[in-house]
């Protein structure tokens, strides 16, 4: 199977052959066909499976193929929106499309909040057949009279998921408000969910499903470690590990935007160069970290989950979970950044004791036992870790078994009662350990 087999004109064929595709991805194969016979389609890919060329190769050659309809607007017509629920994301599709659509008459346009509107302005007023936006910024242009979208033929929602997680509902809900009745509607999604089902029912008209990578599955491409630590020791641990391998490009991931702030300051003590991007930095701030990052001159960039999701850096061959995630599912999101398109990679979780709970959940998610790793001299002290059989146990088993199931898990665990409930060790001490922070 080629991409000329999938009936895409010679002038996109050109540029991906330039960018070094050969064949087409499984998502590529799927939903190319699907898009070009003009239907609506609900697809669950992850970043790093090429969803993006996914969507956007057949987009591209439906806008060329099609003349422009004639309009009586002060504004050309926007011909297709990407709505992206990050900033990072809207810019990387952007740059995509337009690499993409190089050999096309097409013009593109990246819009997001952050950065001065006025520029987008002056651009709206030109021609803008493909708009990439997040959200918000483009209800600021609706708002102001500075957009025009009724004339829209395609609508993708990338990463909808991530959108609807952000809360961005209402302002989804409201775009569609604004849209053409007849129009093609394309949503992407990397984590299902009744909140999915929801949107995609009331947007989507007879939709053909797809579904390439298995839910919550991390890639095998992907060797995982967890390092068992004290809370207070991770960040000299992290300098040890970037020092010892010689890592060049790591993507470290924290909780919050001010335990990103504080790693950055701890590393750059350590004489290690890194920058951090979340939503509290200026637009041109993370812009110059991600760029510096993924040209290679910066060895340590700190995210939190927000600012990294749907981050492109190819072949990245380290991700690290400083702290682990809340949400289950965001490990599996952040290690998708590193072992893609066949590149292997290393995903590296340091773990304190109240971060136990957070691991069980992890392994119940992806249905494997992550191996506790202790490099000497950072191990946790024995003082603050509590009865913990299952960690011991975790050194033994192979990874890639099932994790043991709740009953096993009490059988093989002291328990004690807190609150009247018979609990785990791990997650009594979490709680109180969590407490504790607050
Ligand atoms: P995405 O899932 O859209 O974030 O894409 C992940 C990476 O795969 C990007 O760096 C793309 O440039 C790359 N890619 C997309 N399609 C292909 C393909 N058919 N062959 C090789 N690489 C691809």
């Amino acid at each position: 199977m080629s991409f000329s087999n999938l009936g895409l004109s010679n002038e996109i064929i050109r540029a991906v052959t330039e960018l070094g595709y050969t064949k087409p991805t499984p998502i590529q194969k799927q939903a190319i066909p699907v898009i070009l016979s003009g239907g609506d389609l609900l697809a669950g890919a992850q970043t790093g499976t090429g969803k993006t060329a996914s969507f956007t190769l057949p987009l591209l050659h439906r806008l060329s193929n099609d003349s422009v309809k004639s309009t009586s607007n002060p504004y050309p017509p926007i011909r297709a929106l990407i709505l992206t629920p990050t900033r990072e994301l809207a810019a990387q599709v952007e740059s995509s499309v337009r690499e993409y659509g190089k050999y096309l008459n097409l013009n593109t346009m990246a819009m997001f909040g952050g950065v001065s509107i006025n520029p987008q302005k002056r651009l709206l007023k030109g021609r803008v057949d493909i708009l990439v936006a997040t959200p918000g910024r483009l209800l600021d242009h609706v708002q102001q009279g500075t957009v025009n979208l009724s004339h829209v033929e395609v609508l993708v929602l990338d990463e909808a998921d991530r959108m609807l997680d952000m809360g961005f509902i209402r302002d989804i809900r409201r775009i569609l408000s604004l849209l053409p009745k007849q129009r093609q509607n394309l949503l992407f999604f990397a984590t299902f969910s009744d909140k999915i089902k929801a949107l995609a029912t009331g947007l989507l008209n007879h939709p053909k499903m797809i579904e390439v990578a298995r839910r919550n599955v991390t890639a095998d491409t992907v060797a995982q470690k967890v390092y068992k630590v004290e809370r207070d020791r991770k960040c000299q641990l992290l300098a040890h590990l970037i020092r010892k391998d010689n890592w060049y490009q790591v993507l470290v991931f924290t909780r919050t935007k001010y335990g990103a702030d504080r790693l950055v300051k701890q590393l750059t003590q350590e004489r290690i160069q890194a920058l951090a991007i979340h939503g509290n930095k200026s637009q041109s701030a993370r812009t110059h970290a991600l760029a510096k990052f993924k040209n290679g001159s910066l060895q340590v960039l700190v995210a939190t989950d927000i600012a990294a999701r749907g981050l492109d850096i190819s072949e990245l061959p380290h991700v690290v979970n400083f702290d682990l995630p809340n949400v289950a599912s965001d490990y599996v999101h952040r290690i998708g950044r590193t072992g893609r398109a066949g590149a292997s990679g290393e995903a590296v979780s340091l773990v304190c004791v109240d971060e136990y709970q957070l691991l069980t959940e992890i392994e119940k998610l992806i249905e494997q036992r992550l191996p506790f790793e202790v490099v000497a001299g950072f191990s946790a002290n024995s003082h603050t870790v509590p009865a913990e059989p299952i960690s011991d146990e975790r050194k033994h088993k192979p990874q890639g078994s099932k994790p043991q199931t709740r009953s096993t898990a009490k059988q093989s665990a002291p328990q004690t009662v807190i609150g009247g409930k018979k609990s785990d060790p791990r997650t009594s001490s979490s709680r109180r350990w969590a407490k504790r922070d607050r």
